[in-house]
């Protein structure tokens, strides 16, 4: 990123005294997107603002996927942006995908989870892990927005402690038997595949995944049900379900080979749960600005501007986290702390100005004539989803203190 730069000056010693100039440091931060990245945001803002903005509050409310805006937004290069250019995306970067995120959000949040499942998550493990057949088969049509891919990792019985999932695969000549559950994917309503994570033996060690499609004989997809959010996900049941061996993505262990990449994946969480706050930060702005209450506009009391100046401490904080971790991801840093700092501020300072905003706003805010109540209910589920942001403090224990906190309870057998 290039933009204004702070240049350390100067090293001071805890007691005030200068270290000699060949000890000096050149500490280098840049804080504003480059021209081309400004370019780029603009143009995805322009896009949102003239063909997207007037359905937005339509489509939140809707709870099926808005396969029309997803046509548009495939059209307009905004999904596979950081997949490779052989696998039909564009080669962009994360932070790239960042911009599109944020910039969606801020018009249509729904259209932001457009781009969200079309650049994280399910779609990039597919097309990093997937054999050239199975791509050739499914990315297509992916990165054209005319299907989705499912993550099916919870189940009923393993949530935070993912890892003591039950789905399990047994070999069977050309096929892999599996029988288990999944609950809450994303997308699983309107997936046409899924992408399963199964135990083909005991430990982490035995975890492993593969493609399930919508239609196999064993396969079930049960009633849809409710998120708080509106949106719909159904429970995956599978009974001796018979997947072909050409399905498998990773085998046993691949799970653990996989878990890097996951610092990756929470970014696309992190930049749409602090994009949806900030959409509700702008409205309850505009709102204080507009109301009139005691015969004077709202934002002239100080109860309420000091609510929005905690607000904006948060989103600004937050969003140099989220901003540090799609940076350092970009070349290729191990930021598995960077990311689980900007998902727990991204998380907490979404919902909370979310939240926030729609007590500004009064009954407004708390009716669905505006979009500030959407926003905070779907704020809400990005502090549960992708782990939860109680997930994400053990694990900064874990860097804080150096160790690993086994969150297992200790064996009760006497040794
Ligand atoms: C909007 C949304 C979308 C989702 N999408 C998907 C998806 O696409 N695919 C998929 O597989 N899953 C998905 N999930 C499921 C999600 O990954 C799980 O809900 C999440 O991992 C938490 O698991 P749980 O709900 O079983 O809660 P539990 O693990 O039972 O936790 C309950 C509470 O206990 C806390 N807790 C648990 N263990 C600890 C601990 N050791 N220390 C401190 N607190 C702890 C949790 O933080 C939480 O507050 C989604 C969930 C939501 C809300």
């Amino acid at each position: 990123m290039t933009g204004s730069r702070l240049v350390a000056s100067a090293v001071l010693s805890p007691m005030g005294v200068s270290y000699g100039r060949n000890a000096r440091t050149e500490t280098q931060m840049d804080f504003a997107l480059s021209d081309e990245q400004k370019m780029f945001a603009e143009s995805v803002r322009r896009l949102a603002t003239d063909k997207l903005k007037d359905g937005a509050l339509k489509r939140a409310h809707d709870p099926s996927y808005p396969w029309d805006a997803a046509a548009l937004i495939a059209e307009q290069g905004l999904i596979g942006i950081t997949l490779k250019t052989e696998d039909g995306g564009h080669g962009g970067t994360l932070m790239d995908a960042v911009i599109a995120i944020e910039q969606m959000a801020l018009v249509c949040p729904k259209s932001a989870d457009i781009v969200q499942a079309g650049n994280f998550g399910p779609i990039r493990t597919f097309a990093e892990y997937g054999t050239p057949s199975q791509k050739a088969k499914w990315l297509p049509r992916l990165l054209a927005g005319k299907m989705l891919i499912s993550l099916g990792m919870s189940e009923p019985d393993a949530g935070s402690a993912v890892t003591e999932l039950r789905t399990n695969a047994t070999e069977d000549g050309g096929h892999y038997v599996v029988n288990g559950q999944k609950v809450f994917g994303t997308h699983s309503r309107d997936a046409e595949i899924f992408l399963i994570y199964l135990r083909f033996g005991p430990g982490i060690d035995g975890i492993g995944s593969m493609i399930v499609e919508r239609g196999t004989p064993g396969f079930t997809i049960g009633e849809p049900s409710s998120f708080m959010s509106g949106e719909e996900w159904c429970p995956l049941y599978f009974e001796n379900c018979r997947v072909p061996k050409e399905n498998l993505i990773l085998g046993p262990g691949g799970f653990k080979q996989q878990i890097s990449a996951f610092n990756a994946e929470r970014v696309g969480n992190t930049a749409r749960s602090l994009a949806i706050g900030r959409h509700a930060y702008n409205l309850a702005r505009q709102y204080a600005l507009d109301r009139k209450q005691f015969g004077r506009p709202l934002c002239e009391f100080q109860g309420l501007q000091w609510k929005f100046a905690d607000m904006a401490l948060k989103l600004e904080s937050a969003q140099l986290l989220l901003y540090k971790a799609a940076a350092s991801a970009d070349q290729g840093l191990p930021s598995a702390y960077d990311t689980t700092l900007a998902k727990l501020a991204c998380n907490q300072a979404g919902f909370e100005v979310a939240s926030e905003a729609v007590q500004i706003m009064g009954g407004m805010g708390y009716s669905q004539e505006t979009l500030a109540e959407y926003c905070m209910r779907r704020t809400k589920g990005w502090m549960i989803a992708g782990g939860t942001v109680e997930m994400m403090k053990n694990r900064l224990a874990e860097f804080i203190f150096d160790r690993r906190f086994d969150q297992r309870a200790p064996s009760r057998e006497k040794k």
